[in-house]
């Protein structure tokens, strides 16, 4: 019987590249503290619902990419996995009542998110996004504040060649005097448009903006643009999230052709996108979603949000550089039963103290055990054979500079702070 593999559009994170995902994850835990984000996690399956109503049935993801299934029991419902994490996190926001505990909130989440797409590179079935929401404000500084988030977090990672598309997609009442001008537009060359964009004429035309079809593309580049339809208010609100990214020293262009159909996205839309991802070039997509939380029934709440995908993150940085290896501080070697023994405590007392310990577990020869500790990257070796464990001492050896010493190993344990200073000079 053959072997199982992973399904199709899913993959393993290996540990040879989890330091990626984890030096990545502690990034944009650390950023997202510093400016008082809040970590939220809902769970992985939902009610179909809410994505009908958080995504909108006339979207590929609600038409065509969710993984919907009925649930067990006497009563079955439709649930689906999560092909993303705004609706889940606003549905919570609504049923915990977050809004009247404390105002204002920030929130991020991480973690796998499904849709059933033609998997290819950075593209998959299970993937994963790192997203942040603000609720319960208006005020531009929000905006500007997500974006600077997303863009600290790629910075910091050391990513170059991106660059910031942004639009404003307006109020709902902009939105529609801008649709019937595009209609207008695009209805005499219906004939012309791509299958999917035709449907969108009368069904979502504002999506047949970002239509990936060559003609398509072709008829678009002339149609109105919607900066031409915001109202005075939504075009002042636009201009002022533009001076605050000024302000903070962010660049961006604008895309009047970057929209979102639905009419919960309100004035601003934004996208990260790398020159160096092909196809898949976009890294980062959010906007602000002033109708969304009254849409599922919460009270009108006016928010803001992106959402990264971190397998494209992890396919630029790996590009850029070597998976991060943990540091090690001690590689523990030892043979013979008693200083196995004493060895095993040593490591346990160490890493009690604070410090990282691969205790070599193999009972092979000397010479392997230290081919291994030269390739693991410690610090320091500590060495216990027979003679070490008859008289209680470990030998400390000094990767790098090769000085060794003997010590009590009661000593090694007495001196933990001058051992740690020693460590981060050698390191
Ligand atoms: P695309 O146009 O590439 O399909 P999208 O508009 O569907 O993207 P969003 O729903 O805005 O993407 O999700 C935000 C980010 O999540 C994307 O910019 C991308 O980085 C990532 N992402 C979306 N779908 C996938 C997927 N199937 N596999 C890997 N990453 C994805
Ligand atoms: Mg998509």
């Amino acid at each position: 019987m053959g072997s199982i593999q992973a399904i199709r559009g899913t993959r393993d994170i290996l540990p040879e590249e989890v330091g990626y995902w984890q030096w990545v994850e502690s990034i944009a835990r650390d950023i997202l503290s510093r400016a008082a984000y809040q970590e939220i996690r809902t769970p992985i399956f939902e009610l179909t619902t809410l994505f009908e109503r958080g995504i909108g049935e006339t979207t590929d993801v609600v038409g065509k990419e969710m993984y919907t299934f009925k649930s067990r029991g006497e009563n079955p419902y439709s649930m689906t996995l999560r092909p993303e994490g705004t609706a889940g996190v606003v549905r919570s926001y609504i049923e915990h009542a977050l809004d009247v505990k404390s105002g204002i909130q920030r929130l991020w989440y991480l973690g796998p998110m499904f849709r059933y797409e033609a998997p290819q590179k950075g593209r998959q079935r299970q993937f994963h996004q790192l997203g942040v929401e603000v609720l319960g404000t208006a005020d531009s500084r929000a905006d500007a504040e997500v974006i600077a988030i997303a863009t600290d977090i790629l910075q910091t990672l050391g990513l170059k060649n991106l660059r910031m598309d942004i639009n404003s997609v307006g109020n709902p009442e902009d939105r529609q005097r801008y649709r019937q001008a595009l209609v207008d537009y695009l209805t005499p060359y219906k004939e012309e448009l791509d299958p999917d964009s035709q449907v969108r004429l009368s069904r979502n035309p504002l999506r047949i903006l970002d239509s990936k079809d060559r003609e398509t593309q072709a008829i678009v580049q002339n149609a109105p643009s919607i900066l031409d339809y915001l109202s005075a208010d939504s075009g002042r609100y636009f201009e002022q999230i533009q001076a605050r990214l000024d302000d903070l020293g962010i660049a961006y262009q604008l895309n009047p052709r970057l929209v979102r159909g639905l009419d919960y996205y309100t004035h601003i839309a934004f996208e990260i996108i790398s020159d160096d991802l092909g196809a898949q070039a976009t890294v980062c997509g959010g906007g602000r979603y002033d109708g969304l939380v009254a849409e599922l029934g919460g009270p009108k709440t006016p928010a803001v949000g992106w959402a990264m995908g971190l397998e494209r993150l992890i396919i630029l940085l790996q590009q850029l550089q070597e998976a991060p290896v943990p540091a090690l501080d001690f590689y523990v070697v030892s043979r013979g039963e008693k200083a196995e023994s004493q060895a095993l405590q040593l490591a346990q007392k160490l890493r009690q103290a604070g410090f990282s310990v691969d205790l070599d577990l193999s009972g092979s020869a000397f010479k392997k055990q230290f081919a291994r500790a030269d390739r693991s990257g410690a610090v320091a070796c500590l060495v216990l054979g027979e003679e070490e464990a008859e008289n209680q001492t470990v030998k400390l050896k000094w990767m790098a500079s090769k000085e060794q010493s003997a010590i009590a190993q009661s000593e090694l344990l007495g001196t933990i702070e001058e051992l740690r200073q020693q460590i981060k000079v050698k390191r």
